[in-house]
């Protein structure tokens, strides 16, 4: 038996993620209209306080494509790292084209990059899990807090499904930081999730056709193996919760 066909969730019939995931003949429809109207309450709701923010994962190509597809005035937002994969930023020309949106691309401080770098090395991540948090904090967490600054509420792709710690995610929460944080496909499986990219011909990150359910930075992201979490890849050398704080309450 090969290692795809004995992945839990996955098929043995097919080389791509939607051919892997996606369920021929589920009938989506009541999870996407109550998606939407998750969607147009936030959008009603805030106003131009709402914003996604896209890790371009393909959790956040559905939202985005809810956004499009039904032409809500919602604003869109990613973290470009700096240590992305190629394949990752491949998208934004691919969403900008097919919907005519314009993403918005927050990055971190050079200076506090270059300094981080000179001071720990390109490679700090490995060294500890505090040098790791840091590179997070000045990589994602500094840039996030300037795409949230002035914004009442923000849209993320997490699912529950995703792992222990996402277990209780709501579709709305308080982030912990006085804004809401709104989950639209919270209750999504991720063979639902393929099937809508599948009925919609979403575009996708070909990582994903790699075993990456869960693409991060490049150095940081690796291939999950047999019966693993999803989030198993994310930093897998160490022992932690797989978050980066970018959905941590304080
Ligand atoms: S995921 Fe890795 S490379 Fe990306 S910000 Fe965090 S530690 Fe740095």
């Amino acid at each position: 038996m090969s290692e795809v066909s004995s992945l839990p969730w996955a098929k043995t019939d097919a080389g791509n993620a939607i051919g892997l995931y996606a369920k021929p003949g589920l009938d989506l429809s009541g999870k996407i209209a109550a998606a939407l109207q998750r969607l147009q309450d936030a959008s009603i709701q805030h106003g131009d306080g709402l914003i996604q923010s896209s890790s371009l994962g393909v959790e956040d190509m559905v939202i985005t494509d809810l956004i499009a597809r039904h032409r809500l005035t919602i604003d869109i937002a990613t973290l470009d790292t700096g240590k992305l994969h190629a394949e990752t930023l491949g998208l934004l020309p691919q969403i900008e084209a097919r919907y005519g949106l314009k993403v918005q691309v927050f990055q971190p401080r050079n200076e506090q990059v270059i300094a981080f770098v000179r001071r720990e090395g390109d490679d700090a991540m490995f060294k500890s899990i505090e040098l790791r948090k840091a590179c997070c904090g000045l990589r994602k967490l500094e840039p996030l807090a300037r795409m949230l600054a002035g914004r009442s509420a923000w849209i993320t792709g997490l699912r529950r499904e995703q792992s222990g710690a996402r277990a209780e995610v709501a579709f709305d929460e308080d982030d912990g930081q006085g804004r809401r944080k709104i989950s639209p496909i919270a209750d999504w499986s991720w063979a639902e999730v393929w099937s809508y990219v599948e009925q919609y011909a979403l575009p996708y990150n070909a990582l994903h056709d790699q075993f990456m359910p869960s693409i991060g930075c490049a150095p940081c992201t690796r291939a999950i193996a047999v019966g693993e979490d999803f989030r198993a890849g994310r930093w897998w050398w160490e022992d932690s919760s797989k978050e980066c704080g970018l959905h941590a309450k304080s």
